[in-house]
């Protein structure tokens, strides 16, 4: 490649995809023109742009072919568990076993989205009493009835109790459906008492050893459901290794994130890296190949970096974003405005620190459970878009709403004020459906006012 990267069209893109076999280079057996997912219904592609290079092709290839390599699993006799809600814990163990894959049925609250809504998964969610009061998660359901996206698992997780209203009510109509679902409790994590007996997590929460210990429980009981499923043993020196295997992804994300928000010129747009930080939660179903995506958008980045190469202007507003976007296109949307991604807390922070290795495994685990930013306080969530938003020297942050989420309504206000306080920045608060194309306006002038308002401070 000559010149600066920028982003393309996916025209573009597969014009790039078209050089590369023509140069014989290597790529995936996954690879290929993006066109070809719009044909399959993937439309919100046509309208995304995408990162000027062959590592973002892998991603973007990888994560939408993960439905086929689903259906391939199954056809291999390969097990495959649906993990739901606890976005980075049971694929830890899950991939630990032989002949095992895990993967969110959860990810179908992108589909909407991918699919401009054409797959009609929200019209049969209401149609099962689950309508616009709950957020887009409800896609979920529409995909288990249709049957006509991931496999149905063999066998589904689903953790309780500190969870959010949408997906707990979402996961028992399920149920209700004939869809059986091995429950697991996640208390909501508690600042220790005094005096109590407390260990400090990943990521820096504290909680009481007593809940770690009852999370640890929970986690053995689906541990052995596991066992059951794949018919082999999932000891200490297993899940070692399972945990060790995810810390590989866990640092090459580290490593990834460090640069592309800290790098100037921003040397990988937010879309892509938006992409690349779902890798960390089940490893878009196959955890050695997520590897290898990785692998090469860091070459990538440290390329740009090393020749001072960027996808945007110098300069542009960086900006901290919390919570993910219902429709990918936010993220182009941000950089139209004047802004970078410098930053993020999209619900799994605790799927991103390194799970410990000097514990047994299983405690480990348990505490990085229980270091969810979504099963605490949202004071502690919002201590730590603070602490991370200091370390990527944020100048601003914009919290994206969720259409219809139980957690969204009043955590924003709260992240909002803490945030203000504790760090002086702007922030504004944003609401993302599925498909923007109607609110672009209205998002846009947003976007471009926190953009030109860091700006503003600069100068001051
Ligand atoms: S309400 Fe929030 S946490 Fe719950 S399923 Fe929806 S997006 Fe996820």
């Amino acid at each position: 490649m000559s010149g600066s990267p920028k982003r393309l069209s996916i025209q573009e893109m597969d014009l790039l995809c078209r050089r590369q076999e023509a140069e014989g280079a290597p790529m995936a057996a996954y690879d290929g023109p993006l066109q070809r997912h719009v044909a399959d219904g993937d439309r919100r592609l046509l309208h995304l742009e995408f990162d000027d290079s062959a590592a973002a092709l892998r991603l973007w290839n990888f994560l939408l072919t993960e439905e086929d390599r689903l259906h391939q699993a199954r056809a291999a006799g390969t097990k495959i568990v649906g993990t739901m809600k606890d976005l980075g814990t049971v694929p830890v163990m899950a991939y630990s076993l032989p002949d095992v894959i895990a993967f969110y049925p959860d990810g179908a609250w992108w589909t909407p989205c991918v699919m401009e809504l054409s797959a009609g998964l929200l019209g049969l969610a209401q149609s099962l009493g689950v309508g616009e009061a709950f957020c887009p998660v409800r896609a979920m359901l529409g995909a288990f009835v249709n049957r006509a996206h991931f496999p149905i698992p063999d066998l589904l997780t689903c953790s309780v109790g500190a969870t959010c209203d949408d997906f707990s009510a979402i996961a028992q109509r399920l149920e209700s459906l004939g869809f059986p679902i091995l429950w697991w409790e996640m208390p909501h994590r508690r600042r220790p008492d005094p005096g109590e007996p407390a260990v400090v997590l990943p990521g820096g929460f504290t909680a009481p050893e007593s809940q770690v210990a009852l999370v640890r429980s929970e986690l053995e009981r689906v541990g052995a459901a596991l066992q059951t499923l794949a018919g082999a043993r999932l000891g200490d020196g297993e899940l070692a290794a399972g945990i060790r295997e995810a810390n590989r992804v866990r640092s090459l994300l580290a490593d990834l994130r460090r640069l592309a928000y800290t790098a100037e010129p921003c040397p990988m747009p937010a879309l892509e890296m938006l992409i690349a930080e779902m890798l960390a939660i089940h490893f878009c179903s196959d955890r050695a190949e997520s590897v290898a995506v990785l692998n090469g958008l860091l070459d990538e980045i440290k390329r740009r970096t090393d020749d001072g190469q960027g996808v945007l202007p110098k300069g542009a507003a960086r900006v901290f974003w919390v919570n993910p976007v219902a429709d990918l296109r936010a993220m182009n949307l941000l950089e139209d405005c004047g802004g970078r991604l410098c930053g993020t807390e999209f619900l799994f922070s605790h799927a991103l620190d390194p799970i410990p290795e000097d514990l047994p495994p299983m405690e480990a685990l348990a505490r990085m459970a229980l270091a969810d930013p979504m099963v605490g306080p949202s004071a502690d969530r919002a201590g730590r878009i603070v602490r991370d938003a200091r370390v990527f020297g944020a100048e601003a942050v914009v919290v994206s709403r969720i259409p219809g989420a139980s957690h969204c309504a009043l955590e924003g206000a709260v992240i909002a004020e803490i945030v203000r306080t504790e760090l002086d920045l702007p922030v504004v608060e944003l609401e993302v459906p599925p498909v923007v194309d109607p609110m672009l306006p209205t998002l846009r002038t947003r976007l471009e006012a926190i953009a030109e308002t860091v700006l503003k401070r600069r100068n001051v």
